[in-house]
């Protein structure tokens, strides 16, 4: 649904009040369309010393033809408004390293197009060799989030922690970051790990791949359907009865197959691996997105609305998760995404069965996440805050209203954003990408 106060601010007398009244400005964001470049502008890049990583980040940038420059210490912002500044903060060893932030940062930071992109690589703190050096590392994470609340114009800010030796599977995440795609992606912290090199192309990363999208009949679901298939992906769209009309036309618009089932049902596992199987010898990619929500407050919380809420966002992942794994449907290379939601991470009045069971998709990310390595499999969550769909648009209007404005870009996020997030992590290019929870909350104030 549309924004109307977001539409009224660009209007003449809406800017003229959101300047006298000090009003939220919330910017159109750029998100990628066909055609778009990585990166539409100048790169300002900087770091602490030569490490690997500011040689693949300064290669990346090479790759991608994007004019950069670098600069350190005092030095004076360039004339023309660069479209990003990376800073390669993993040569912190100490403390007194974290000055080169503000000696780097300060000077340029006003010169920041709008929808800018600010990108500080660290070393994963807890991969450090010194005490020092995991304190100075993890000091970067202060520094990121609060800059994501200062700069301004629908510009992001995003920290990436990369493994000792990982350096080379930074290109996804980074691509990821720069581009137009991360665009209510802000003030998270992404973790690389080290992985094999995979060779693919970046406009169509998904070629070739399967992937079982739950939900996929409408709202975000259909999203995640289209942008995968974009990317080259062939879809297996799953969803229930109800829904089947919606599900047919998502397929027959992206090609593909489609399943009509209740991921509760005692047999959705299996269905899911014996047509899968049948159809594509298995799949790459699985995205878990279906969920319902059945707001109350505890007391008034009855046995079949907490029952209901957890077997469909929680349990259905888990045991899919598990029979997918165990039937050996999943190849090696392959992804998984939980769709968890900032409400597992903050808590929300009147959403304790919500709450728990996206709070549960994190746990099962995070206990997969090791195990699965075993088997080259990688597991990611994603977890949206405000997001414009069916859903959000039944809430009513004054916390609809604070739901979109209390975030860092003072607006909600699209169905996309959601879909270009997951779309990442499914990459097979992202190698290194796993136990990751990222949030695409516009740096939603709720939950850290
Ligand atoms: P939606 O209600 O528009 O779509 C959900 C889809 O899942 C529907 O097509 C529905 O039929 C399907 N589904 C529900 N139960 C199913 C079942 N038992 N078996 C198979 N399919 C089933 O919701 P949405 O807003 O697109 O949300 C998608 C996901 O994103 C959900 O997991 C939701 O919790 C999560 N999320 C949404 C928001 C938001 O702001 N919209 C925020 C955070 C998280």
């Amino acid at each position: 649904m549309t924004d109307r106060y977001q539409t009224f601010t660009r209007t003449p007398l809406g800017q003229t009040l959101v300047k006298n009244l000090g009003l939220p400005d919330p910017v159109p964001l750029q998100r990628w369309t066909e055609g778009s470049r990585v990166i539409d502008g100048s790169v300002v890049f900087g770091g602490i010393g030569e490490t690997e990583a500011g040689k693949a980040i300064q290669a990346l940038l090479r790759d991608i033809g994007a004019t950069f420059s670098t600069a350190t210490e005092g030095v004076a912002s360039s004339q023309i408004r660069p479209k990003a500044l990376v800073f390669d903060a993993t040569g912190a060893t100490s403390t007194a390293d974290l000055t080169s932030l503000q000696r780097f940062f300060s000077p340029v930071i006003r010169q920041l197009a709008p929808a800018g992109r600010v990108i500080v690589v660290g070393r994963t703190p807890e991969l450090a060799t010194s005490t020092e050096q995991h304190i100075a590392q993890r000091a970067l994470e202060g520094f990121t989030r609060s800059l994501g609340k200062e700069v301004k114009r629908g510009a992001t800010v995003n920290l990436v922690y990369v493994a000792p030796d990982a350096h080379e599977q930074l290109d996804s995440t980074l691509r990821f970051f720069l581009s137009p795609k991360s665009a209510y992606v802000d003030g998270q912290v992404a973790r690389v790990g080290t992985g094999p090199l995979v060779g693919n192309d970046p406009e169509r990363p998904l070629a070739g791949k399967v992937a079982l999208v739950t939900g996929a009949a409408r709202g975000i679901g259909a999203a995640i359907a289209d942008t995968l298939a974009r990317d080259g992906a062939t879809i297996l769209g799953v969803d229930v009865a109800q829904n089947a009309d919606a599900l047919r036309k998502v397929i027959t618009r992206l090609g593909g197959s489609e399943l009509i089932l209740d991921v509760t049902s005692v047999d959705a596992a299996q269905r899911i691996a014996a047509h899968a199987h049948e159809q594509y010898a298995g799949l790459d990619i699985v995205v878990h997105n279906a969920g319902i929500t059945r707001d109350k407050r505890l007391a008034n919380m009855r046995t079949d609305t907490w029952d209901a809420v957890l077997d469909v966002n929680l349990r259905a992942p888990e045991r899919i998760t598990e029979h997918l794994v165990e039937a050996g449907t999943i190849r090696a290379g392959g992804s998984i995404i939980g769709v968890a939601s900032i409400a597992g991470i903050a808590g929300n009045n009147g959403q304790t069965n919500y709450a728990t069971s996206k709070a549960g998709v994190i746990g099962l990310v995070q206990a997969l996440a090791p195990k699965l390595a075993e088997k080259q499999i990688r597991i990611n969550a994603v977890a949206p805050g405000f997001i414009e769909t069916e859903m959000t648009a039944k809430v009513p209007f004054t916390i609809r209203e604070v739901g979109r404005r209390i975030n860092s870009l003072q607006q909600g996020g699209l169905p996309v954003d959601v879909a270009e997030t997951i779309a990442w992590f499914a990459d097979p290019a992202s190698a290194g990408v796993t136990g990751n929870v990222i949030r695409v909350c516009g740096q939603s104030l709720l939950g850290a």
